[in-house]
């Protein structure tokens, strides 16, 4: 009973965060995005439709509930070796709260890297010490922010050819991410976390590339979120 009532409480945190700290910067009252009317905290806590326009907008929230409520029972029941389940389950709640905003919004916020900082560097230098945890981190900070400036110099070079703006592929929030990631895993693993969330990244964009091929919707250089492949490369090497 307890990872249930566990899983649906932080559910109930990573959907308000989400809901309210991208829009509002603060943590303010939910409001319904279609006529951004104040949800009452009854309608919000209970997925109820919004009382003023009658819309339902609650639709990845019930997603994230269902989620992370299976999450809590399955590394309860199957704690990960070294994190255990209180470690590995904080871990996890981070982590959503970034894919999900990321996913949304295509942003990773400084004020949630902040926290993620805190958090990483506690949880880090638990369990590799403290030179390791920060290692880590520079390195994951420094990798990152190469290959920003890279695709910077690369889509400001394509966006004259084509006398057009191009979206960058990586973020700043991308390369903070990535920071906070390599303070979690520590040196020398975030090299590999780095590595594999490149690998998973690839393959998913080919994949995206062929559907949209395949619908003949084909746009060159479509941005895709990127840290959720940064996060699901970290949480591989953490889990395992
Ligand atoms: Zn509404």
């Amino acid at each position: 009973m307890i990872p249930v009532i566990l899983g649906w409480l932080a559910a109930w945190l990573v959907n308000y965060i989400s809901d309210v700290l991208p829009v509002t910067r603060s943590l303010s009252q939910p409001a319904c995005p279609h006529c951004a009317v104040n949800t009452e905290w009854r309608d919000y806590l209970f997925f109820r439709r919004c009382q003023a326009c009658g819309k339902f907008w609650r639709f990845r929230a019930i997603v994230v509930q269902v989620l992370t409520l299976v999450i809590a029972v399955y590394i309860w029941v199957n704690p990960p070796a070294r994190l255990g389940f209180w470690i590995a389950f904080t871990i996890l709640v981070y982590m959503l709260v970034v894919m999900v905003i990321d996913l949304e919004h295509r942003i990773v916020m400084h004020p949630i890297s902040l926290a993620g900082a805190a958090l990483g560097l506690a949880i880090g230098t638990m369990l590799h010490g403290l030179p390791e945890t920060l290692a880590g981190g520079v390195a994951g900070l420094g990798f990152m922010y190469i290959l920003y400036a890279l695709g910077q110099l690369f889509s400001k070079q394509l966006a004259k050819r084509r006398g057009e703006p191009i979206e960058d592929a990586l973020g700043f929030g991308d390369v903070t991410l990535s920071g906070v990631l390599g303070l979690f895993l520590g040196w020398p693993l975030i090299l590999a976390g780095l590595l594999g969330s490149i690998l998973i990244g690839g393959l998913i964009s080919l994949l995206i590339v062929i559907a949209m091929l395949v619908t003949k919707r084909y746009q060159a250089f479509t941005a895709i979120p990127y840290a959720p492949f940064l996060i699901l490369g970290a949480l591989y090497i953490l889990l395992k």
